[in-house]
Protein backbone atom coordinates (compact mmCIF):
# COMPACT_ATOMS: atom_id res chain seq x y z
CA UNK A 1 0.00 0.00 0.00
CA UNK A 2 2.87 2.57 0.71
CA UNK A 3 4.27 1.82 -2.32
CA UNK A 4 1.67 2.51 -4.28
CA UNK A 5 0.62 5.78 -2.30
CA UNK A 6 4.16 6.61 -3.18
CA UNK A 7 3.59 6.10 -6.77
CA UNK A 8 -0.08 7.92 -6.54
CA UNK A 9 1.90 11.14 -5.21
CA UNK A 10 4.64 10.67 -8.21
CA UNK A 11 1.84 10.47 -10.33
CA UNK A 12 0.12 13.41 -8.95
CA UNK A 13 3.52 15.51 -9.39
CA UNK A 14 4.26 14.52 -12.70
CA UNK A 15 5.04 17.87 -13.83
CA UNK A 16 7.68 20.20 -12.60
CA UNK A 17 5.97 23.30 -11.68
CA UNK A 18 6.66 26.40 -14.49
CA UNK A 19 7.48 29.96 -13.42
CA UNK A 20 5.39 31.75 -15.56
CA UNK A 21 1.94 31.68 -17.42
CA UNK A 22 0.70 33.15 -20.54
CA UNK A 23 -3.05 32.61 -21.16
CA UNK A 24 -2.84 34.23 -24.17
CA UNK A 25 -6.88 34.65 -25.79
CA UNK A 26 -6.82 35.22 -29.54
CA UNK A 27 -10.35 37.04 -30.07
CA UNK A 28 -12.43 35.11 -32.67
CA UNK A 29 -10.07 32.54 -33.91
CA UNK A 30 -11.64 29.89 -35.76
CA UNK A 31 -9.73 26.70 -35.29
CA UNK A 32 -9.56 25.92 -39.02
CA UNK A 33 -7.10 28.46 -39.38
CA UNK A 34 -4.72 25.67 -37.42
CA UNK A 35 -5.71 22.82 -38.98
CA UNK A 36 -2.27 21.15 -40.61
CA UNK A 37 -3.16 22.36 -44.05
CA UNK A 38 -3.41 26.15 -43.19
CA UNK A 39 -0.14 25.93 -40.76
CA UNK A 40 2.78 26.38 -43.17
CA UNK A 41 1.51 30.57 -42.90
CA UNK A 42 1.04 30.51 -38.95
CA UNK A 43 4.89 29.25 -37.73
CA UNK A 44 3.96 30.54 -34.31
CA UNK A 45 0.49 28.80 -33.80
CA UNK A 46 2.03 25.43 -35.07
CA UNK A 47 4.92 25.84 -32.51
CA UNK A 48 2.59 26.20 -29.92
CA UNK A 49 0.73 23.27 -31.43
CA UNK A 50 4.05 21.21 -29.97
CA UNK A 51 2.00 20.31 -26.59
CA UNK A 52 -1.16 19.56 -25.58
CA UNK A 53 -3.98 20.49 -27.54
CA UNK A 54 -7.46 20.16 -29.54
CA UNK A 55 -8.99 22.12 -32.41
CA UNK A 56 -12.27 21.19 -31.13
CA UNK A 57 -12.87 22.79 -27.77
CA UNK A 58 -15.86 24.69 -26.93
CA UNK A 59 -16.92 28.09 -25.34
CA UNK A 60 -19.44 29.06 -23.07
CA UNK A 61 -22.47 26.71 -23.69
CA UNK A 62 -24.99 29.43 -23.13
CA UNK A 63 -23.19 32.64 -25.14
CA UNK A 64 -20.52 33.16 -28.11
CA UNK A 65 -19.29 36.55 -26.92
CA UNK A 66 -16.19 38.32 -25.84
CA UNK A 67 -16.52 39.53 -22.25
CA UNK A 68 -18.57 36.31 -20.81
CA UNK A 69 -16.15 34.01 -21.87
CA UNK A 70 -13.15 36.00 -20.49
CA UNK A 71 -14.74 35.97 -17.10
CA UNK A 72 -15.21 32.20 -17.22
CA UNK A 73 -11.43 31.39 -18.70
CA UNK A 74 -10.91 33.42 -15.09
CA UNK A 75 -13.02 32.17 -12.70
CA UNK A 76 -13.30 29.18 -14.04
CA UNK A 77 -17.05 29.02 -14.00
CA UNK A 78 -19.67 28.93 -16.68
CA UNK A 79 -22.29 32.01 -17.00
CA UNK A 80 -25.28 30.21 -16.35
CA UNK A 81 -26.83 28.74 -12.99
CA UNK A 82 -26.59 29.37 -9.14
CA UNK A 83 -22.45 28.46 -9.27
CA UNK A 84 -21.99 29.97 -12.98
CA UNK A 85 -20.22 34.14 -12.62
CA UNK A 86 -23.26 35.51 -14.26
CA UNK A 87 -21.93 38.40 -16.16
CA UNK A 88 -23.73 38.33 -19.80
CA UNK A 89 -22.73 41.81 -20.74
CA UNK A 90 -20.27 42.75 -23.70
CA UNK A 91 -19.69 46.39 -23.91
CA UNK A 92 -17.95 48.64 -21.31
CA UNK A 93 -18.92 47.85 -17.86
CA UNK A 94 -21.00 50.19 -16.06
CA UNK A 95 -19.21 51.73 -12.86
CA UNK A 96 -18.62 49.78 -9.79
CA UNK A 97 -21.39 50.43 -7.54
CA UNK A 98 -23.82 50.95 -10.40
CA UNK A 99 -23.33 46.99 -11.35
CA UNK A 100 -20.16 47.07 -13.30
CA UNK A 101 -18.68 44.72 -11.15
CA UNK A 102 -18.93 40.62 -11.39
CA UNK A 103 -19.86 40.03 -7.76
CA UNK A 104 -22.76 42.97 -8.31
CA UNK A 105 -23.81 40.67 -11.14
CA UNK A 106 -23.55 37.37 -9.14
CA UNK A 107 -24.99 38.58 -5.93
CA UNK A 108 -21.55 37.79 -3.75
CA UNK A 109 -17.74 37.85 -4.65
CA UNK A 110 -16.37 36.01 -7.38
CA UNK A 111 -12.67 34.73 -6.96
CA UNK A 112 -10.43 34.75 -10.44
CA UNK A 113 -7.51 32.53 -11.03
CA UNK A 114 -5.47 36.15 -10.23
CA UNK A 115 -6.67 35.85 -6.26
CA UNK A 116 -5.24 32.81 -6.37
CA UNK A 117 -2.08 34.15 -7.86
CA UNK A 118 -1.98 37.08 -5.88
CA UNK A 119 -2.63 35.64 -2.55
CA UNK A 120 0.28 33.29 -2.66
CA UNK A 121 2.68 36.07 -3.91
CA UNK A 122 2.37 35.54 -7.80
CA UNK A 123 2.67 38.70 -9.84
CA UNK A 124 -0.88 38.74 -12.23
CA UNK A 125 -1.80 41.05 -14.85
CA UNK A 126 -4.37 41.50 -17.72
CA UNK A 127 -3.19 43.17 -21.08
CA UNK A 128 -6.12 43.63 -23.06
CA UNK A 129 -6.94 44.92 -26.35
CA UNK A 130 -10.42 45.99 -25.58
CA UNK A 131 -11.91 48.84 -23.08
CA UNK A 132 -14.87 46.22 -21.98
CA UNK A 133 -11.81 44.43 -19.61
CA UNK A 134 -12.10 47.36 -17.46
CA UNK A 135 -14.15 44.65 -15.89
CA UNK A 136 -11.70 42.80 -14.61
CA UNK A 137 -9.92 45.67 -13.07
CA UNK A 138 -13.35 46.59 -11.38
CA UNK A 139 -13.79 43.13 -10.01
CA UNK A 140 -10.64 41.87 -8.91
CA UNK A 141 -8.54 45.55 -8.39
CA UNK A 142 -7.94 47.32 -4.87
CA UNK A 143 -11.69 48.28 -4.73
CA UNK A 144 -13.51 45.15 -4.89
CA UNK A 145 -10.60 42.18 -4.57
CA UNK A 146 -11.17 40.16 -1.67
CA UNK A 147 -9.04 40.68 1.51
CA UNK A 148 -5.35 38.08 0.85
CA UNK A 149 -5.89 35.27 4.02
CA UNK A 150 -2.95 33.37 2.29
CA UNK A 151 0.41 33.75 4.21
CA UNK A 152 1.57 37.33 3.70
CA UNK A 153 -0.61 39.83 3.09
CA UNK A 154 -0.40 40.76 -0.71
CA UNK A 155 -3.21 43.22 -0.39
CA UNK A 156 -6.69 43.04 -2.29
CA UNK A 157 -5.76 44.29 -5.77
CA UNK A 158 -5.40 40.99 -7.57
CA UNK A 159 -4.31 42.38 -10.97
CA UNK A 160 -0.91 44.02 -10.42
CA UNK A 161 -0.51 45.30 -14.22
CA UNK A 162 -3.32 46.31 -16.15
CA UNK A 163 -3.22 47.92 -19.31
CA UNK A 164 -5.45 47.80 -22.62
CA UNK A 165 -3.40 48.67 -25.90
CA UNK A 166 -4.33 50.38 -28.67
CA UNK A 167 -2.62 47.45 -30.94
CA UNK A 168 -2.15 43.42 -30.73
CA UNK A 169 2.03 44.58 -30.75
CA UNK A 170 1.56 47.39 -28.12
CA UNK A 171 0.00 44.10 -26.37
CA UNK A 172 2.84 41.74 -26.92
CA UNK A 173 5.34 44.59 -25.81
CA UNK A 174 3.32 45.19 -22.34
CA UNK A 175 3.48 41.51 -21.92
CA UNK A 176 7.07 41.18 -22.24
CA UNK A 177 7.43 43.92 -19.97
CA UNK A 178 5.69 42.36 -17.24
CA UNK A 179 7.29 39.43 -17.65
CA UNK A 180 10.86 40.72 -17.48
CA UNK A 181 9.77 43.11 -14.63
CA UNK A 182 8.10 39.51 -12.50
CA UNK A 183 11.86 38.30 -13.16
CA UNK A 184 13.61 41.55 -11.45
CA UNK A 185 11.04 41.42 -8.68
CA UNK A 186 12.20 37.57 -8.42
CA UNK A 187 8.54 36.42 -9.03
CA UNK A 188 6.97 33.86 -10.96
CA UNK A 189 3.65 35.42 -12.70
CA UNK A 190 0.20 34.59 -14.27
CA UNK A 191 -1.14 36.88 -16.93
CA UNK A 192 -4.10 37.25 -19.20
CA UNK A 193 -2.61 38.58 -22.85
CA UNK A 194 -5.76 39.47 -25.56
CA UNK A 195 -5.11 39.98 -29.00
CA UNK A 196 -8.28 41.44 -30.62
CA UNK A 197 -7.46 41.40 -34.31
CA UNK A 198 -8.88 38.35 -35.53
CA UNK A 199 -12.52 39.54 -33.98
CA UNK A 200 -11.59 43.00 -35.41
CA UNK A 201 -11.47 41.46 -39.19
CA UNK A 202 -14.30 39.14 -38.62
CA UNK A 203 -16.68 41.91 -37.81
CA UNK A 204 -14.78 43.88 -40.47
CA UNK A 205 -15.30 41.52 -43.58
CA UNK A 206 -16.19 38.37 -42.33
CA UNK A 207 -14.61 35.75 -41.07
CA UNK A 208 -13.29 34.25 -44.12
CA UNK A 209 -10.94 31.41 -44.26
CA UNK A 210 -9.95 31.75 -47.77
CA UNK A 211 -6.14 32.77 -48.35
CA UNK A 212 -5.35 36.48 -48.30
CA UNK A 213 -8.48 37.77 -46.79
CA UNK A 214 -8.53 40.10 -44.05
CA UNK A 215 -9.56 37.52 -41.49
CA UNK A 216 -6.65 35.31 -42.44
CA UNK A 217 -4.41 38.71 -42.55
CA UNK A 218 -5.15 39.32 -39.25
CA UNK A 219 -3.97 35.50 -37.86
CA UNK A 220 -1.23 35.94 -39.46
CA UNK A 221 -0.52 39.50 -38.21
CA UNK A 222 -0.95 38.23 -34.77
CA UNK A 223 1.67 34.65 -35.30
CA UNK A 224 4.24 37.22 -36.55
CA UNK A 225 4.04 39.33 -33.31
CA UNK A 226 3.88 35.59 -31.22
CA UNK A 227 6.77 34.34 -33.29
CA UNK A 228 8.50 37.82 -32.01
CA UNK A 229 7.45 37.18 -28.54
CA UNK A 230 8.80 33.64 -28.14
CA UNK A 231 11.69 34.80 -30.05
CA UNK A 232 12.48 37.76 -27.16
CA UNK A 233 11.59 35.21 -23.82
CA UNK A 234 14.10 32.40 -25.63
CA UNK A 235 16.91 35.08 -26.07
CA UNK A 236 16.33 35.99 -22.16
CA UNK A 237 18.41 33.16 -19.92
CA UNK A 238 15.93 34.21 -17.30
CA UNK A 239 12.81 33.34 -18.92
CA UNK A 240 13.87 30.71 -21.67
CA UNK A 241 12.19 27.59 -21.11
CA UNK A 242 9.88 29.08 -17.68
CA UNK A 243 7.08 30.48 -19.54
CA UNK A 244 4.23 28.92 -20.59
CA UNK A 245 1.28 29.38 -23.39
CA UNK A 246 -2.20 28.74 -22.64
CA UNK A 247 -3.59 29.75 -25.62
CA UNK A 248 -7.77 29.42 -26.92
CA UNK A 249 -10.62 31.76 -28.06
CA UNK A 250 -13.23 33.22 -26.40
CA UNK A 251 -15.58 32.49 -29.83
CA UNK A 252 -15.03 31.96 -33.61
CA UNK A 253 -17.02 33.65 -35.69
CA UNK A 254 -19.24 33.80 -39.06
CA UNK A 255 -22.91 32.97 -37.87
CA UNK A 256 -24.08 35.83 -38.67
CA UNK A 257 -21.85 36.51 -41.11
CA UNK A 258 -19.99 39.16 -39.87
CA UNK A 259 -20.60 38.55 -35.90
CA UNK A 260 -20.80 35.54 -33.52
CA UNK A 261 -24.05 35.92 -31.89
CA UNK A 262 -25.67 32.33 -33.00
CA UNK A 263 -25.01 30.43 -29.67
CA UNK A 264 -26.13 26.97 -31.67
CA UNK A 265 -23.69 27.91 -34.70
CA UNK A 266 -20.43 25.14 -34.42
CA UNK A 267 -18.43 27.88 -36.33
CA UNK A 268 -19.86 30.22 -33.40
CA UNK A 269 -19.06 27.83 -30.38
CA UNK A 270 -15.81 26.10 -31.62
CA UNK A 271 -12.52 27.18 -30.57
CA UNK A 272 -8.82 26.07 -30.07
CA UNK A 273 -7.35 24.91 -26.47
CA UNK A 274 -3.37 24.91 -26.56
CA UNK A 275 -0.97 24.15 -24.10
CA UNK A 276 2.76 24.66 -24.67
CA UNK A 277 5.15 24.38 -21.49
CA UNK A 278 8.28 26.23 -23.03
CA UNK A 279 9.86 23.64 -24.67
CA UNK A 280 8.49 22.03 -27.51
CA UNK A 281 7.18 18.49 -27.20
CA UNK A 282 5.51 15.83 -28.89
CA UNK A 283 2.21 17.34 -30.24
CA UNK A 284 -0.83 15.30 -28.61
CA UNK A 285 -4.33 15.36 -28.48
CA UNK A 286 -6.41 16.87 -25.05
CA UNK A 287 -9.36 14.16 -25.23
CA UNK A 288 -7.01 11.14 -25.86
CA UNK A 289 -4.47 12.31 -22.75
CA UNK A 290 -7.87 13.34 -21.02
CA UNK A 291 -10.27 10.06 -22.10
CA UNK A 292 -11.46 9.34 -18.56
CA UNK A 293 -12.67 13.03 -17.69
CA UNK A 294 -13.35 14.99 -20.74
CA UNK A 295 -15.76 13.60 -24.17
CA UNK A 296 -15.28 15.33 -27.20
CA UNK A 297 -19.12 16.34 -28.18
CA UNK A 298 -20.63 15.89 -31.44
CA UNK A 299 -19.17 18.56 -33.95
CA UNK A 300 -22.87 20.43 -33.90
CA UNK A 301 -23.28 20.38 -30.23
CA UNK A 302 -22.24 22.47 -26.80
CA UNK A 303 -23.89 20.47 -24.46
CA UNK A 304 -23.84 22.31 -20.93
CA UNK A 305 -24.39 19.76 -19.12
CA UNK A 306 -22.54 16.76 -20.62
CA UNK A 307 -20.99 14.36 -17.84
CA UNK A 308 -17.47 14.04 -18.79
CA UNK A 309 -17.97 17.82 -20.34
CA UNK A 310 -16.06 19.01 -23.54
CA UNK A 311 -12.78 21.10 -22.74
CA UNK A 312 -13.48 24.46 -22.64
CA UNK A 313 -12.02 27.74 -22.78
CA UNK A 314 -13.45 27.90 -19.28
CA UNK A 315 -10.63 25.43 -18.55
CA UNK A 316 -7.71 28.26 -18.42
CA UNK A 317 -7.86 29.43 -15.00
CA UNK A 318 -7.35 26.22 -13.31
CA UNK A 319 -5.05 25.25 -15.63
CA UNK A 320 -2.87 27.91 -15.54
CA UNK A 321 -2.49 27.56 -11.77
CA UNK A 322 -1.75 24.04 -11.90
CA UNK A 323 1.05 24.82 -14.04
CA UNK A 324 2.10 27.29 -11.73
CA UNK A 325 2.27 24.62 -8.52
CA UNK A 326 -0.99 26.16 -7.07
CA UNK A 327 -4.45 25.10 -6.22
CA UNK A 328 -7.84 25.72 -7.97
CA UNK A 329 -9.73 28.97 -7.77
CA UNK A 330 -12.48 28.90 -4.66
CA UNK A 331 -15.83 27.79 -6.02
CA UNK A 332 -15.04 27.38 -9.77
CA UNK A 333 -16.94 24.24 -11.55
CA UNK A 334 -15.15 24.02 -15.09
CA UNK A 335 -11.97 22.40 -14.05
CA UNK A 336 -12.09 22.56 -10.40
CA UNK A 337 -10.04 19.39 -9.51
CA UNK A 338 -7.14 20.27 -11.44
CA UNK A 339 -7.91 16.86 -13.38
CA UNK A 340 -7.37 18.55 -17.70
CA UNK A 341 -4.19 17.03 -18.12
CA UNK A 342 -1.37 18.01 -20.44
CA UNK A 343 0.61 14.58 -19.99
CA UNK A 344 0.50 11.33 -22.34
CA UNK A 345 -1.00 8.38 -19.89
CA UNK A 346 2.07 6.70 -18.53
CA UNK A 347 4.46 9.29 -19.25
CA UNK A 348 5.21 8.71 -22.78
CA UNK A 349 5.60 12.42 -23.61
CA UNK A 350 8.80 13.22 -24.78
CA UNK A 351 10.06 16.29 -22.86
ZN1 LIG B 1 -16.53 40.10 -31.68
Amino acid sequence: MLVLAAVAALTALSFKPIDHVLVVSVDGLRPELLESNRLAGLPAFARLLRGAHTLDARCDPSNTTTLPNHVGMVTGRLFAGPSGHGWLGNTDPPKPGAGGTIEEMHGSYVPSAFDVASDNGVATAVIAGKTKFALLKQSFGEAAGAPDRIGEDDGRDKIGVFRVCGSDSAVAVEALRFLRSSVRDHRRSLALVHFAATDAAGHGHSWDLREGSQYTKAARSIDRILEALLLAIESDSALRGKVAVVLTSDHGGGDPPSTHTTVTAPINFTIPFIVWRGTDETPRDMYEINATTRARPPRDQNPAAAEPPPIRNADAGNLALGLLGLGAIEGSTVNARQDLSVESPRGTSTP
